[in-house]
Formats: structure tokens, sequence, C-alpha cells
């Protein structure tokens, strides 16, 4: 099966084929990925980004990434600069500059005025509680604003003096004539502006009033061309009050919204606003910790763009909610990294050993293949001494029945080199185990041993030609299914709190000493692990857990 044929085949994309088919759709088809900058770009995005991008990639169109800022105090331009790097290291490309919806805000401005003087739009003087009385309830119908029917006249010349500056912040807003008894309440005369003094971070204090969402949507869209507008099953009831603006102003094209499910995804949280008070209040580090479900983050952990784009894929993308494991996201970087990671050893909790049988001062270079199944990728060179270390774990004294390791006259196996076994144990005045002193057997290198059989292979390095490292050991942020589902409780009481163990002065391979920035490692035996650039400019090495071997979770050791 080709990769491309593999591609799900989702339900947006057969609507699209469907109406090309029968005529209804022609010409470009245009898409856009219309993030607020309010934080951080999370994995719910990537989807969003990958469906985006994807529709427009599968019709020979065009994808706009668009900000969609109408909320200047709680955005910044961090937050743009960081979207943006974010859906280019995806993999994606917007078609010409960045789009703002603030771009819009004049054209925005000039439909609203074309609505007051088509009868269609009033200002009204309501409080924001008595808004609430009067639009009514689910069950119950809403009142007219006792404003409903001010004169065109007027309803301009106070739109005017809104934007000038003349009232105070919510004094008055400006509110869609549409039907106040509608079952849809987003139909119930919504507002389409407020006041707002803030300065914004694209028009500075030009405005003193801001546009609503839902009011500024469509017109960006209309003015894009875009063909297809696809968001989250939470606009569905805003479809209709999208499909009135566009009616109602002149626009330029009438764009189709469509809605799919949000991404869910247990252990975990993908919502702005929570994610943004795990940084301020300094559970974590900053928006790119790598144990943030943020695109940034996850690239810090060691995260591909391609097992980002291969989880969207296997997610698909449905009108139908749902959670989905956060297992299927560590098993797609675990399918790409064991074909492209290149393998090392690095010793966690580091034992010396020496070889009682080997030259003082000699010492000889073995060539490792850097990928055991891929001869492309070349070998790397590992040096064989008199010391070296193994890691704790792998020495009992007693060991159970089935041990495939190192124990007291036993032989095992050193990865890549030869084959050893355990003759003394050293120890220190509280009797804990400092040292272990082994025979090695000189005629294994590549070859069995003649005689006996080693009880297993296990990884080690040089004690005296390696490098030192430090490793954050990173496991799921929350120890709960859904953190935030808990009513009663606070999302962050579900943190786990061994969601990062440092571990210090590990030994890895010489090799590792220049590390590659590209892609993670296979510590042979421990998982995958990403070098962390931005920590190691301290001076230290440092190497971030991107994910373990296997689907160890809740199964004792992670
Ligand atoms: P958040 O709740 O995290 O703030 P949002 O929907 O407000 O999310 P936006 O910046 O407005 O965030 O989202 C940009 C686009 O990404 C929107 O089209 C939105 O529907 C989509 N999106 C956001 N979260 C998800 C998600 N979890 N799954 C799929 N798409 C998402
Ligand atoms: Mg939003």
């Amino acid at each position: 099966m080709s990769a491309e044929s593999k591609k799900a085949h989702n339900f947006i994309q057969s609507l699209i084929e469907d109406a090309i088919a029968k005529g209804d759709h022609t010409g470009k088809v245009v898409t856009r990925f219309p993030p607020e900058p309010n934080g951080y770009l999370h994995i719910g995005h990537a989807k969003s980004i990958c469906l985006n991008f994807g529709i427009a990639e599968t019709f020979g169109g065009e994808c706009n990434l668009r900000f969609d800022d109408t909320n200047p105090e709680k955005e910044e331009q961090e937050y743009i600069d960081a979207i943006k790097r974010d859906v280019k290291w995806l993999g994606y490309d917007w078609a010409d500059d960045v789009h703002f919806a603030s771009d819009y805000f004049d054209t925005i401005h000039d439909f609203a005025v074309e609505l007051i003087e088509k009868g269609k739009a009033y200002v009204c003087s309501l409080s924001a509680e008595e808004m609430t009385e009067y639009r009514g309830t689910l069950k119950e119908p809403g009142r007219n604003s006792p404003y409903r029917d001010r004169p065109v006249e007027e309803n301009l010349q106070l739109f005017r003096d809104m934007r000038d500056g003349k009232f105070g912040n919510g004094e008055l807003v400006l509110r869609a004539k549409i039907d106040m008894a509608s079952p849809n309440i987003n139909l119930r005369d919504p507002i389409l502006y407020r006041i707002r003094y803030a300065e914004h971070h694209q028009t500075g204090n030009k405005w003193c009033i801001y546009p609503m969402y839902d009011f500024t949507h469509p017109i960006s869209d209309a003015m894009e061309g875009i063909t297809h507008s696809l968001c989250t099953l939470e606009f569905e009831d805003h479809r209709p009050l999208y499909d009135w603006v566009i009616d109602n102003i002149s626009a330029p094209c009438k764009p189709r919204q469509i809605e799919f499910a949000r991404l869910n995804l247990n252990y975990t949280v993908t919502s702005k606003r929570k994610l943004k008070r795990l940084v301020d209040e300094g559970y974590v580090d900053s928006w790119d910790d790598p144990r943030m479900p943020t695109i940034s983050g996850m690239r810090r952990r060691g995260y591909t763009p391609e097992s980002i784009r291969a989880f969207c894929d296997m997610i698909g993308v449905n009108k139908a909610g749902g959670t989905v494991d956060v297992g299927m996201l560590e098993h797609a970087i675990r399918e790409d990294l064991n074909t492209r990671a290149p393998r090392a050893m690095c010793v966690m909790r580091p034992l010396k050993v020496v070889l009682t049988n080997y030259p003082e001062d000699s010492s000889e270079t073995l060539e490792l293949p850097v990928h055991p199944q891929n001869p492309d990728m070349g070998t790397r060179e590992v040096s064989w001494t008199r010391e070296l270390y193994i890691d704790r774990e792998d020495f009992v004294e007693e060991p159970p029945r089935k041990w495939k390791r190192l124990a007291p006259d036993q032989a095992v196996r050193l990865r890549g080199g030869y084959v050893m076994t355990c003759r003394e144990i050293v120890r220190d005045d509280s009797g804990d185990i400092v040292e272990l002193r082994c025979e090695y057997d000189p005629n294994t290198l590549g070859v069995n041993p003649e005689g006996y059989k080693p009880n297993g292979v296990i990884h080690w390095v040089s004690a005296t030609d390696s490098v030192e490292a430090d490793i954050n050991v990173y496991d799921r942020l929350f120890n709960h299914e859904s953190p935030d589902s808990d009513k009663e409780g606070d999302f962050v009481d579900h943190i786990n709190p061994e969601s990062l163990v440092r571990l210090e002065k590990v030994r890895a391979e010489k090799s590792l000493g220049q590390p590659r920035a590209d892609l993670p490692y296979q510590f042979e035996r421990e998982g995958y692990f990403f070098f962390d650039e931005e920590a190691s400019e301290s001076g230290r090495l440092v190497f971030n857990r991107t994910v373990t071997l296997r689907d160890s979770w809740g199964k004792g050791k992670a």
C-alpha cells in the first residue's frame, strides 16, 4: 500500500468530492487555519492544521493562516510568533502572507454600517444583566429590547459615537436584528460590536470598538475567498448566524461552514486557558516544557512532525466526539522513531566494572551500527577499556529464576562487545556494592563463547572514554484519565508528581558528546531520548526522554 492510499479519507473530503462531481463546486478549494493568538498551539490544533492544510493539498487549493485577533487584552506577539513557527515545523506553509482578522476591521465596520442602514442592526443600551434577562432561556423565548426600533439615523449616529470614544466600556453594543423568539439562542439579536478601550497588538489605539467573533469570522472568510470554513462542533449552533451574516451583507463570496469533532486526549488537557494556568502558576516551566501537549513542548520532548501528522491521520476526522487514548500518540512516535532513531548506549545508574584480565593501559575501538536494520545509517565508535559502567539494575546478587542479566559467577554479553563473567563484588564501608570485578573472554567479539552460554545482553559504556549527561525522565503530566472532568476538584490536583524525574551524572557513550539535534536517539533498552539544546547551553549535556520503548503506563515501572 502506498503512503498516499493509506491516508484516511475523511467525510469533509468526500463532501467536497461530491460537490465537485455534481458541479456544485467549481474553482479552487480554499481553507484557513484561524488560531486566536492567546496561547501556544496544542495537539488539538494539530488536528485542525492537518485537516485544513491537508484538504487544501488534496484538492490542489490553498490554506491561509489567519490570526483571529478580536480580543486584544488576551493576545500577544509572542503567541503569534510561536504559532507561525509551529505550523511551519509541522510541515505546512500558508498561501501568501499571514492574515489577521484585524486586517478587516475597516471592512467589518463598513458591513456593520451596511446592516444598520438596511435596518438589520441596532445600537442597544440595555446593561449586560438586562440583556441576559431579555435573552430568555432554552425553554422560553426572549423579549425584544426596548431599543430595537431605534430609527436608522439614530443608530448610525450612536454607532459613530461608540467608535469615536464617546461612551465608556460596555455602555452600548451593536446588535443584529434577527429574532428574539428563535429556538436558537445565537439568533436572538446577537452582539456584533462592543466597546473596549484596549490597545491592540496590530492596530494599536485606532479602535475602541471591537467586532465579536461570530461577526468577524464569516466576514474574514468571505474577504479571503475561503470556500470551506472548517471548525469544531461547538460552532454548529452558530452556523445559522454565520450564514445570516454572509446573506445580509454584500459579501464577495459565500463560504460554507462545516463542523468536525474536537480532539480530546485522555491524561491531557487541551484548552489554552488551562495550559496558560499551568505556565502562569509554575506547574510547568514554560509553554514549551516537554510535558506540555503543546506543539513546541512536544518538539522539545522529541516528537517529530511526521509522528504528529501520522497520529492525526490515524484518529481521522468525524462528527462524533470522543476521547482518544494518549497511548495512540505515544504509539505514533515509537513507530516513527523505531525505524529512524540512531542507536546509542547510555547507563542511567552507573555501576563500575573492572575487567581484571584486560591490560591496564590498553583499549580498543569497536564499530557499532547506528541502526541495526539500516546499514545506510553507518557506524559509530565506542571504546572498550579495562573499566566500564553497567546499570545497577542489571546486576543482582541472588538472581531470580530466568534472570537474563548479570549475577555472581554468571556471564553476560555486553552489547556489541565481549562476553564477561562476574567474579567478585566490591563493597564500601556501609556494605553497598561499588564495583564488580569481572573477567572478559577475548574470544567472544562477534562470536559465541565455547563451552558456556551467556545469560543475556546488557548495555554498557567505557568508564574512562564516555561522557557525563543529565536526563529528564518525563512521564505523563496527569495521572487522572480525564483531569478536567472532575467538577468538584481542580484539574491541577491531578498532576502526576513524578511527571519529571531528573537523573544526574549518567554515563553516555562518547558519540553522544556531539549529539544530533534533529532526531531523538534510542538509548538501547531504555527508550527514546532527545538532546535538549536549550538546556544544554549551561554546559551540561541534557537529554529528554521522549517515550519509553514499550507502553508500560500503569504496569509498575514507567
Ligand atoms: P482552546 O480551547 O484551546 O482555546 P480554541 O478553539 O479556542 O481552543 P483557537 O485558537 O480558536 O482555539 O483554535 C484555532 C482552530 O483550531 C479552530 O478552528 C479550532 O476549532 C481548532 N481547534 C482548537 N482546539 C481543537 C481541538 N482540540 N481539536 C480540533 N481542533 C481544535
Ligand atoms: Mg477560541
